[in-house]
C-alpha cells in the first residue's frame, strides 16, 4: 500500500492538534462505553497499527522527533554515548537535562539527532521510548488508550488508529 502523499501529510500535520482535540470526545466516549471490549481488542488494534504504519511514511512526518521528547534510560544514555563516541558524562552535559518530573530528556527539541530529511542519525541506537512510539502495537493497549488520545495530537498514525477503532 502506498504511503500517504507528502503534501497531504503536511496539511494533515498542520491541522492534527486541532482535529485530534475535536475528535477526542468521540474517542473518550468509545472508551467509556467499551472498556471491557477494548481490553480484548489488542489483535484488532495491532492490525490497525500495521495498516496505518504502512500507509503513513514516518520520514514524511518526523513530528514525534520534533515535538515530543523521549524519556531516556541509563542504558539509552550508555548506548548513545558509545555511538557518538563520547564519554557518558560528556554526552549528558552536551545533550541531556532532568525535567520537572525528574525524567532524563534531551535539552531541547527538535531532537538533536533528527536530520533535515527526518532521518534519525542514531537510529540503530535510538532510545527505547523512540522504538516503542507510537505505542499502538503495545500489548494491553487499553492501558495506553488515554495517552494515545493525547498522542493523536502529534501522530497521524495514532489519529487514524483511534478514528477507525471507534467505528468497529
Ligand atoms: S533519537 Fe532519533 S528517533 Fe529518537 S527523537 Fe531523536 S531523531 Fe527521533
Ligand atoms: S510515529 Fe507518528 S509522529 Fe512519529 S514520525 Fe511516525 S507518523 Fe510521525
Amino acid at each position: 500500500m502506498a504511503a500517504i502523499n507528502v503534501k497531504l501529510m503536511n496539511k494533515e500535520l498542520e491541522n492534527l492538534p486541532e482535529e485530534a482535540l475535536r475528535r477526542a470526545p468521540v474517542w473518550n466516549s468509545f472508551l467509556a462505553k467499551n472498556k471491557k471490549r477494548i481490553e480484548k481488542m489488542d489483535t484488532t488494534i495491532h492490525a490497525l497499527h500495521y495498516k496505518w504504519s504502512e500507509r503513513i511514511d514516518c520520514l514524511s512526518c518526523g513530528n514525534c522527533c520534533r515535538v515530543l521528547g523521549p524519556r531516556l534510560t541509563d542504558k539509552d544514555v550508555e548506548r548513545l554515548a558509545k555511538v557518538t563516541r563520547m564519554k557518558p558524562a560528556a554526552f549528558i552535559s552536551q545533550y541531556l537535562r532532568v525535567d520537572e518530573d525528574g525524567d532524563v530528556v534531551f535539552q531541547s527539541m527538535p531532537c538533536p539527532f533528527l536530520g533535515d530529511d527526518n532521518y534519525c542519525a542514531v537510529y540503530e541506537s535510538r532510545p527505547k521510548a523512540c522504538r516503542e512510539y507510537p505505542h499502538t502495537d503495545r500489548k494491553k493497549f487499553y492501558q495506553l488508550y488515554k495517552l494515545s488520545v493525547k498522542n493523536a495530537e502529534t501522530c497521524p498514525i495514532v489519529y487514524r488508529v483511534l478514528d477507525e477503532l471507534v467505528t468497529l
